[in-house]
């Protein structure tokens, strides 16, 4: 039964929501396979949740105490957890672990082991959400010698005054095992629903929610003021905003065809990694693709930066590419890897030297610019970056006269203005002489859209000239055991393609090849802490994969060819009945896509694009 919130009257002290309620309603998410369903059940939660609470919330069942921009981390390992659910359920450590086998889930474990607990505690007090969420928060801040016993103690304390239910879901959270597969446009919906009674007010959260990369300030934000709160949200320096994105295009004439007249620019398009540089005074912080803080790896950039541009307080976007000290040639984005270290950085920012190339600029000195077209925010970005060959005269190319060193350490991405077909085709030689991949297409007009993919850019690579051969980045969803040198490994990974309206992981493919030893041993270690009992709710095959996961892990993928499948499910139904999409000769490139999320995977509808074309040119004859 479910025991209604307790209000506490009188004074200003806050309602306080049981944690039973939340964690009933996890069990019920847990179960459903359907999205409305999983819908309706968060509009119902949040409707029983006060404003105040409901960021928390918000949080919480998406297994996170903070937004990722944060990087607020619990740190529980197993061991700790197993010694803790001993402690507050008497019964010995190997009962637990056993317990753990058997379940396959720590929580689960949890579950059954308390409910076992013979003697009951009369005083056990109410576990109110507020209390497990603080008490996440104090173990995520523990830090210093002491810190292991903390954290011990916060977890017995909540777990001696918690029903099975509640320790199974306090676990999962502490362990980062909760894995409802929430998708953010799920808890936009339910947003809408639950507090503005119409979907379609769900642009305007959206809206709050690519700017801010926060959907509990957002959610708490319109649980308090309604849609004018949500409405209110703006970009702020050390928040990140999340980023614009380009649709690829084959050729310069299609690209001009979608551009339409209004002219555009050709940008270089680098092989690094993209960085959304905030600053303030002085202070830097930087974030990746994936709105994770990664200041850390790029110190240069920290030190370096605010002499390189002329503003106080601003939010700019570069990419950072590796260089070769001495002639200031780019080099491959693998380099870049090596700043992914918590040890000796400076060792590597001396031996891995970088640019940084910046793109755009989304905020400067109090100057909201995304709603500005691209040829103003290309200016201004022209105008404060040191040294780019702006200072004066307006638009136009960006790289100026070539600098006495190899190498600018922040310059402004080469741009031109490009009208017509020849103009692209120009560009691109040009591009790739310089050792770019390809270009950046962008509309003059265009606003920066925060969190959209769309027609305004435009990615057009080398390779897509070339046969359909583009590599498509694809979700881990499963794996099948290897054989031989492979035994005890994952020999072969089962892919899926993302599609956003329906929340679905789809497989397109089997992949064994293209793995280095090294590979299979990196990708065991990814994977193995994914693996889930059952297939995930929200991924579709025909294939029965010995293992599956969370889908979690992005790799990139070349192929031969796109075949209609009877097995797999990518882009079913969209060009024959009852047939979905599948890759001929799958292999993996080597690279590991730590800087997308499996919902920034390659779509179903991609797929069947790269199918349509591939036919085209099948029946256009002559290649
Ligand atoms: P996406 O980021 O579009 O999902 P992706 O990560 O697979 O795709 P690409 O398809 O290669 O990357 O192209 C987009 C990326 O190119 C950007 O996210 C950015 O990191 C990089 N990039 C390089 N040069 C530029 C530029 N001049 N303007 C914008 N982005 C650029």
């Amino acid at each position: 039964g479910r025991r209604p919130f307790t209000l506490l009257i009188g004074g200003a002290a806050p309602r306080r929501v049981d944690f039973s309620i939340l964690s009933g309603s996890l069990e019920k998410m847990d179960a459903t396979t359907k999205r409305l369903e999983l819908t309706d059940l968060v509009v119902g939660l949040l409707r029983d949740t006060p404003p105040e609470m409901v960021a928390r919330v918000v949080y919480m069942i998406q297994g996170k105490v903070r937004p990722d921009f944060e990087g607020v981390e619990l740190g529980v390992a197993d061991r700790m957890a197993v010694r803790a659910i001993s402690k507050s359920s008497g019964m010995p450590a190997a009962a637990v672990e056993d317990a753990y086998r058997r379940d396959g889930d720590l929580g689960r474990a949890a579950a059954s082991v308390l409910a076992q607990k013979t003697q009951t505690t009369f005083l056990a007090e109410d576990i109110t959400v507020e209390r497990v969420y603080e008490t996440l928060l104090r173990i995520a801040g523990a830090e210093g010698q002491r810190s292991q016993d903390m954290k011990a103690k916060y977890i017995s304390s909540l777990l001696n005054d918690a029903t099975p239910q509640e320790a199974c879901y306090i676990l999962k959270l502490l362990l980062g095992t909760l894995r409802l597969g929430i998708a953010e446009n799920t808890i936009l919906d339910a947003l809408a629903v639950a507090y503005t009674d119409a979907k379609q007010n769900r642009a305007i959260l959206e809206r709050a929610y690519n700017v801010s990369s926060d959907l509990g300030a957002v959610a708490e934000a319109v649980a308090r003021g309604g849609l004018d709160a949500a409405g209110q949200f703006t970009v702020s320096v050390f928040r990140p905003v999340r980023p614009m994105l380009a649709d690829r295009v084959k050729s310069g004439a299609e690209a001009l065809e979608r551009l339409g007249a209004g002219g555009f620019a050709a940008e270089h398009k680098l092989d690094g990694e993209r960085v959304q540089v905030h600053m303030s005074e002085g202070r830097v912080v930087l974030f990746s693709r994936r709105l994770e803080k990664i200041t850390g790896h790029y110190p240069d950039i920290v030190e370096r930066l605010p002499s390189a541009v002329e503003a106080g307080d601003a939010i700019l976007e570069g990419e950072a590419v590796a260089v070769n000290a001495d002639t200031g040639e780019f080099l491959p984005f693998q380099e870049l890897m090596h700043r992914r270290r918590k040890y000796n950085v400076d060792r590597a920012v001396s031996e891995y030297p970088i640019t940084l190339n910046l793109f755009d600029v989304l905020y400067c000195d109090g100057r909201i610019c995304l709603e500005m077209p691209y040829s103003e925010r290309r200016a201004l970005l022209e105008k404060i970056v040191v040294g780019s060959g702006g200072g004066g005269g307006g638009g136009g190319g960006g790289a100026g006269a070539a600098s006495p060193d190899p190498y600018e350490f922040a310059r402004c991405v080469t741009a031109v203005t490009v009208g017509d077909g020849a103009g692209v085709e120009a560009a691109l030689e040009d591009g790739i002489n310089a050792g770019c991949e390809g270009l950046m297409l962008k509309a003059l007009d265009a606003p920066y859209r925060a969190g959209a993919r769309g027609s305004y850019w435009l990615k057009l690579k080398r390779e897509y000239r070339n046969e359909l051969g583009d590599s498509l980045d694809l979700v881990v969803v499963g794996a099948f055991f290897g054989r031989g040198r492979r035994t005890g490994r994952y020999g072969t990974l089962l892919l899926a393609t993302y599609d956003g309206a329906s929340d679905r992981f789809s497989s397109i493919c089997k992949v064994g090849t293209g793995f280095t030893d090294e590979d299979l041993d990196r990708l065991y270690e990814t994977l193995s802490p994914r693996a889930v009992r059952k297939r995930d709710r929200r991924v579709r095959s025909g294939m029965d994969a010995d293992v599956w996961f969370a889908p979690e892990i992005v790799v990139e993928i070349v192929a031969s060819e796109i075949t209609l499948s009877p097995i797999h499910k990518a882009a079913e139904g969209a060009v024959r009945k009852g047939a979905g999409l599948a890759l001929r000769f799958p292999k993996f490139t080597g690279r590991v896509r730590t800087e997308k999320s499996a919902e920034d995977a390659s779509t179903d509808a991609e797929v069947e694009s790269m199918y349509r074309d591939q036919k085209k040119v099948a029946q256009g004859g002559s290649g």
